[in-house]
């Protein structure tokens, strides 16, 4: 197995996208006046499974810069964090436990968070590769807020994820050189995603 590292300019790739994601989000937040300042709730207890390398080795570049005890300790929470999630599933229940990687709150590892950290809340659509067009109406409180405020929902600002999506699709071939149906799909939590540590793959069949 060879782990999948990101090169520097990789790296700034996905800051840049990361970046773009969030001022996108901050102007659509601001346009509806919506924060999760005082919120009861905390969406990062919502069961999410990711699916890029890309985002699994840019969470790594953050982890590997904590202290080692601090690393212990996320890694004891995560693996608590599968073994809760999965005998929610056994249950035939969708799981619902606290991410990890939050703390009192916070996202420790909040600069490399993955991209539905950055997404969630506002409202956003998306047009799949095959034309279907999805809308997100936001979070909870978004809609409550937005009701509040008596904002039309039909004209309602929200992020446009489709060119987003696309270019964190790139990045991701451009992980594998172009090549990047040859590897295995993913689809792992963050706990996951720490538990089994930075991304690695096998050289496929056809390539040897
Ligand atoms: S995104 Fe919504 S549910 Fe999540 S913390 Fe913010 S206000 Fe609360
Ligand atoms: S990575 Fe951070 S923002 Fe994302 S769910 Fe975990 S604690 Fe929340």
């Amino acid at each position: 197995m060879k782990e999948v590292r990101l090169s520097l300019e990789q790296t700034a790739e996905v800051a840049r996208l990361y970046a773009a994601m969030e001022e996108q989000y901050d102007q659509v937040a601001a346009a509806l006046n919506f924060g999760c300042s005082g919120c009861p709730d905390n969406c990062c207890d919502s069961y999410f499974q990711h699916h890029t390398y890309l985002e699994w080795a840019y969470l790594w570049l953050g982890f590997r810069q904590l202290p080692a005890e601090e690393q212990e300790r996320l890694l004891v929470r995560s693996r608590e964090y599968i073994v809760a999630t999965e005998a929610a599933m056994a249950r035939d229940e969708r799981p619902q436990a606290m991410c990890p990687l939050n703390e009192s709150g916070l996202c420790t590892l909040y600069s490399y968070r993955l991209m539905v950290c950055r997404t969630h809340g506002v409202p956003a659509r998306m047009t799949r590769p095959d034309g279907q067009v999805l809308s997100f109406p936001g979070c909870f409180r978004c809609q409550e807020q937005v009701g509040e405020q008596g904002l039309p929902e039909d004209s309602l600002p929200l992020v446009e994820r489709t060119t987003h999506l696309r270019r964190l699709a790139e990045l991701e071939n451009e992980l594998f050189a172009g090549r990047r149906r040859l590897y295995p799909r993913l689809r792992l939590t963050i706990a996951q995603m720490l538990v089994q540590g930075p991304p690695a793959v096998a050289t496929p069949h056809c390539e040897r």
